[in-house]
């Protein structure tokens, strides 16, 4: 877990883009995830990675 983005998550409120994504099938997760729980593909990655 990324401590800015917790905390940015905390402070944000409105904020509806999950923490987390699936880049395989697109589900979004509140956690980090080590395989996806819907497709079973390690591809559970940040979404604002790109910031
Ligand atoms: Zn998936």
């Amino acid at each position: 877990m990324n401590p800015i983005q917790r905390i940015r998550r905390l402070l944000g409120g409105g904020d509806d883009e999950p923490p987390y994504r699936c880049v395989h099938c697109g589900t979004g997760f509140e956690r980090d995830y080590h395989d996806c729980p819907t497709c079973g593909n390690p591809y559970v990655k940040p979404t604002d990675e790109s910031e």
